[in-house]
């Protein structure tokens, strides 16, 4: 799967990828990343990229001629490539698209700086908006990677074990139960000792009472959600005890 990441500030972006899961998956060629910088495509003297409000307000604008060079020239190479705004007006990013996107072949992320990116280039160029959460970044660099990070996961061969996605937090209604990692005993915290005895139906009923304390603390509109759920019947398969 390819991501091109259309940005005023690559460096931002590239050194996430210099370690761990992702830097494996690109040396695969599971994972391709691209950079896009629309000050190449300026056509000013200065390559300027933003000017001011129209109709007034504070800050800078990013104008609409290099970005739209930018992305004709994208979707010249492919037109089917995906793309992306970020922009802290839209949606909010779930799990449910993080799995949706990774069926794509080609999908690009556009990151806003200053005070955003001109309302007509949204318009004409976005297959889709998202926002990560409801307060304001510096720029959608670190909204693209937090997508592509969650995209990249779901991805067939990105993640060495591919079983522990499914029992993620928000792949059911129920968040994961907790983990635990050796020692059994650490500083006197012990481990749940069901555990440790190696009955695996015992330990998965343990795992989804404590899912349901888990989610109950955490995310009581969720638990209300799983509780009408389970209320009518209509558990899903890997929460039934
Ligand atoms: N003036 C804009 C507003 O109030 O809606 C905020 C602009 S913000 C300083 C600059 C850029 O950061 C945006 O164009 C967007 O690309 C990105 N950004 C900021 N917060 C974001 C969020 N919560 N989710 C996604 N992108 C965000």
């Amino acid at each position: 799967m390819k991501f091109t990441f259309v940005t005023l500030f690559q460096n931002i972006v590239e050194g996430y990828f210099q370690d761990s899961i992702l830097k494996r998956a690109i040396k695969k060629d599971i994972l391709q990343i691209e950079y896009l910088n629309p000050r190449d495509f300026s056509d000013s003297k200065h390559n300027k990229v933003d000017d001011t409000a129209v109709g007034g307000g504070a800050g800078m604008v990013m104008n609409p001629q290099p970005l739209c060079a930018a992305l004709n020239a994208l979707k010249s190479i492919d037109e089917d490539v995906h793309i992306i705004f970020l922009t802290p007006v839209a949606k909010p990013f779930k799990q449910r698209d993080a799995k949706r996107l990774a069926k794509k072949s080609h999908v690009a992320f556009v990151s806003g700086r200053y005070e955003g990116i001109d309302e007509r280039v949204i318009e004409k160029y976005a297959d889709e908006v998202f926002s990560i959460g409801d307060y304001i970044l510096t720029g959608g660099e670190l909204a693209s990677l937090v997508i592509c990070d969650s995209v990249s996961r779901n991805v067939n061969g990105v993640l060495g074990n591919s079983d522990s996605l499914s029992v993620e937090s928000f792949e059911t209604s129920l968040l994961e139960a907790p983990s635990f990692s050796k020692p059994k005993d650490y500083e006197g915290n012990c481990v749940p000792s069901e555990y440790l005895k190696g009955n695996h139906s015992r330990i998965r009923s343990l795992k989804l009472v404590l899912s349901e304390y888990k989610t109950k603390f955490f995310r009581p509109e969720q638990f209300i959600k799983y509780n009408c759920t389970s209320a009518m019947g209509f558990l899903p398969k890997e929460t039934k005890r």
